[in-house]
């Protein structure tokens, strides 16, 4: 599917099971649009369990053992941080577990000039920041 938000292309996925209590919505499969990092539910869309999200952007570990989902899903609701701040730290915190860095990640996202993402990426790194002390 495309993005329905700017129409881009789109990196369809499951979301694993550990992982559902944090997704928007109650669909199994969402879709990450690769210009705008916006995530869509995708229930009629053939998903990927092993998605490779550095199609979309060298930021993104390639693994899920790498927390490469939890990103993603994390990525996609910091559009909305007041509402599913709760979410977003519980993601986040899975994403530290995993080895990876997540403001570090999300600096080399807001640098990466493939992607064009729909939130300030910047700011909102701030307040992750301000809420992970
Ligand atoms: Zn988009």
């Amino acid at each position: 599917m495309d993005c329905p938000k700017c129409g881009a292309a789109t990196i369809a996925f499951e979301i694993p099971g550990e992982l559902r209590e944090y997704a928007p919505g109650d669909e199994p499969t969402v879709a990450l649009c690769r210009r705008c990092l916006t995530l869509h539910p995708a229930p009629e869309t053939e998903a990927s369990t092993d998605p490779d999200f550095t199609i979309v952007s060298d930021a993104f570990p390639r693994s899920e053992d790498e927390g490469a989902i939890a990103m993603v899903l994390a990525v996609g609701l910091l559009d909305s941080f007041a509402l599913y701040r709760r979410e977003i730290e519980a993601l986040i915190e899975q994403v530290e577990q995993a080895g990876t860095d997540p403001l570090l990640l999300l600096d080399r996202l807001a640098d990466d000039p493939e992607t064009e993402p729909a939130v300030d990426l910047r700011r909102r790194r701030q307040h992750l920041e301000g809420t992970l002390d």
